[in-house]
């Protein structure tokens, strides 16, 4: 650990900064290694948007669920996704009354499910940001070449950046995450930048964390937008331009439905009309529905850094990793299991 670094964090006392961590990974990385006990009241972290599974709206959980129900798909999915509630239910209970629910761990697993079980009809869950969207391109096109009828993703993945500008007022810097910079490049921040968006590239250890906080403080104190690449072993200014290529080759942007946020314009992906016999919003005519949380959760609220876990009135009473009201309770990356992981009760 860079002993200066750490002094200049613990000893800020200069005017309150709000930094968001945009990623959840970061969010809980920074409470397992007790970072926020040593930090300065002037110092306020904000968990933002930056978890996948937290941020894509109920009515995507409603149509995976009629997709399980209604047209007797196989649901291929990362494991969180099962136990967010839908409107009325979730896949888990679609699973324990009888709908075939597969977990897996990649979208290519998924393709080969498809291949292996040429009698079902199989969907992928297709959520996520930048770093995960290449490999559910690639299963696409593996699909396409392997002349697959029966493979198809709901599509939900989104991107960054315009996120950044949706939340500009709710914080002051932006802790940016590492692994989506690994596929985006540094170009989108240093652009952010010159629309007055601060931020820092942050990787995962005590000693990276350290660092991009004594960064944002000593250029936060200058009064300047600024950006600095505070991950450099790991992110190159340019990126993974295969990755972005096969992003552009297989999808498009689309205006997307954000969890508390919103429609963000051009923030969301879907599928090229090329490949719109993988498109299951298309192959099963899904209708745009009207999902509703409970009315207790404030996720929403969280994701925009407007309350915290704590504030919500059921948090770590009605709502648990357990029993998960609100999909910020069920994610591995998400605020309110980070806060109730780390016992903040
Ligand atoms: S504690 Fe549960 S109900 Fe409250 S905001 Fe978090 S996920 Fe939603």
């Amino acid at each position: 650990m860079n002993s200066q670094a750490l002094e200049i964090v613990k000893g800020y006392q200069g005017k309150p900064i709000r930094i968001m961590e945009v990623c959840g990974t970061h969010t809980h990385e920074i409470f397992r290694l007790g970072i926020r006990q040593i930090l300065p009241p002037s110092i306020h972290l904000i968990s933002g948007p930056g978890c996948p599974v937290c941020v894509t709206p109920i009515d995507y959980i409603d149509q995976a669920i009629e997709l399980a129900e209604v047209h007797h798909c196989t649901i291929c999915t990362f494991g969180d996704l099962i136990r967010v509630p839908g409107t009325h239910s979730s896949l888990q209970k679609a699973r324990s009354k009888g709908a075939k629910i597969e977990m897996v761990f990649s979208p290519l697993e998924a393709e080969a499910y498809a291949k292996a079980h040429p009698e079902e009809k199989v969907v992928f869950l297709a959520v996520g940001f930048e770093t995960t969207t290449p490999l559910a391109c690639m299963a696409v096109r593996n699909a396409q070449v392997d002349g697959l009828k029966n493979f198809s993703l709901l599509v939900a993945n989104k991107t960054m950046d315009q996120a950044y500008l949706a939340l500009k007022d709710s914080a002051d810097v932006f802790l940016y995450p590492g692994h989506v910079a690994t596929i985006t490049g540094c170009q989108i921040y240093e652009d952010l930048k010159k629309q007055g968006i601060s931020g820092v590239v942050a990787g995962f250890t005590a000693s990276e964390l350290i660092m991009a906080l004594a960064v944002i403080i000593k250029r936060y104190e200058k009064g300047e937008p600024f950006f600095v690449n505070c991950y450099p072993r790991v992110v190159s200014q340019e990126g993974s331009k295969s990755g972005r290529e096969l992003i552009a080759s297989v999808m498009e942007p689309v205006d997307s439905q954000w969890r508390g946020l919103g429609v963000i314009p051009q923030s969301g992906l879907r599928l090229k009309n090329a490949y719109a016999a993988f498109d299951a919003q298309k192959k099963y005519a899904l209708q745009p529905g009207l999902g509703k949380a409970n009315p207790l959760c404030r996720c929403g609220d969280i994701l925009k850094g407007e309350c915290t876990p704590e504030q919500c009135p059921v948090y770590g009473k009605g709502c648990t990793p357990e029993h998960p009201i609100g999909a910020c309770m069920v994610s591995n990356e998400g605020a309110c299991s980070a806060y109730y992981k780390y016992a903040i009760k």
